[in-house]
């Protein structure tokens, strides 16, 4: 390489691939710490907190990763033989490994939409009928933002209006958080105005918020009880987690707001490769970008493989079909030039 700025990666693969920060760092290593299975660990405390205070709800557990926040509220909220209502393009059916199968004993039954979403009729029309024959509709996951839908955004109104209708069906709602504050940011929505309409709430601090490890779930005082109890079970309860919870305390104060850069740096991408007439890109609301290559310009694990070799990473999902995700260490330099390379690589 010529040059060094040419030298350096940029890993568009997934907000996950953030480092801590030296700051963050060291708030790790400044943390008081207890043993948090005797609930000592003044950080995790503190978390768990102003975690359910952020959510308007009483109670939160602070766990090892999103997968694992799912999971233990949908194993609080349901008994084997339950059924969870979810779009097909859900984080908890697509990429948790079968785990409301394997760890709840629960089906899922889809509702179908535009962008991984739909609307409180799909739901009515989900609803099994209450007959010994059939499993029992037991809870309905919305996910916000929605990762394989575009990283869309809900708006608090149709998540009103799904919400009011499931409740009234007696179903539990849970909402997979992974990345609320992208919503959040992105809609101008509060998380606590977000999360009145669910009966549990995830957020994830290893996505864009930058913490190198850690989830959490609220939810009533009773459920948190339960899942405590699940997450022991699942073998999530950890000790001197503090020094991981002090991370996600200073993503919280750190790395919310600068979210929006992400965004922006996002849509700078989107419109930039949307110059190209043989590349496709999906509307892009928060900080992942899809796009598609017409059969012309190759396929998307041959674009992938060029441009790691020119030290550009994004992720090739299908035979057409890419993913670039912005974080916290991209910048916009960084996107004009992941741009100009595919550009040049797909005349
Ligand atoms: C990443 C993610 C999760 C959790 O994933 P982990 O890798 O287990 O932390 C859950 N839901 C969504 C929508 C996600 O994007």
């Amino acid at each position: 390489m010529s040059n060094q700025t040419e030298s350096v990666m940029i890993d568009l693969r997934s907000d996950t691939v953030t480092q801590p920060t030296p700051a963050m760092k060291e708030a790790m290593m400044r943390a008081p710490l207890g043993d948090d299975i005797f609930s000592d660990d003044p950080t995790v405390n503190a978390l768990q907190d102003r975690v359910a205070d952020m959510f308007g709800m009483e109670a939160a557990l602070f766990v090892p990763s999103g997968t694992m926040a799912n999971q233990v509220a949908i194993r609080s909220h349901t008994e084997p033989g339950d059924e969870i209502i979810c779009h097909p393009l859900s984080h908890i059916y697509l990429y948790e490994a079968g785990a409301p199968a394997a760890l709840s004993g629960c089906s899922v039954r889809f509702v179908d939409g535009a962008r991984g979403m739909f609307t409180s009729d799909d739901v009515r029309a989900a609803l099994r009928p209450v007959d010994q024959h059939f499993p029992v509709s037991r809870l309905c996951v919305i996910e916000n933002t929605q990762n394989r839908g575009g990283g869309s955004v809900w708006s608090e109104s149709q998540i009103a209006d799904v919400s009011q209708t499931a409740r009234e069906l007696g179903l539990k709602m849970h909402l997979d958080g992974a990345r609320i504050m992208n919503a959040c940011v992105a809609s101008g929505t509060s998380p606590k105005d977000y999360a009145k309409h669910f009966d549990s709430a995830t957020i994830c601090f290893s996505k864009g918020l930058g913490a190198p490890v850690g989830s959490a779930v609220a939810g009533s005082k009773a459920f948190i009880t339960r899942a405590r109890r699940i997450r022991k079970m699942f073998g999530g309860a950890m000790r001197q987690s503090g020094i991981l919870a002090a991370a996600a305390n200073y993503a919280l104060d750190h790395h919310v707001e600068r979210l929006k850069e992400d965004h922006e740096n996002a849509a700078t991408l989107a419109k930039l490769l949307s110059e190209n007439p043989r590349i496709k890109v999906d509307p892009c609301e928060t900080n992942i970008v899809y796009f598609d290559l017409d059969k012309s310009a190759g396929t998307a694990p041959e674009l992938e493989a060029k441009l790691l070799q020119n030290n550009v990473r994004m992720l090739a999902l299908g035979p057409a079909r890419l993913r670039a995700v912005t974080h916290l260490h991209v910048t916009n330099a960084d996107i004009d030039r992941a741009a100009t390379i595919i550009l040049n690589l797909i005349r």
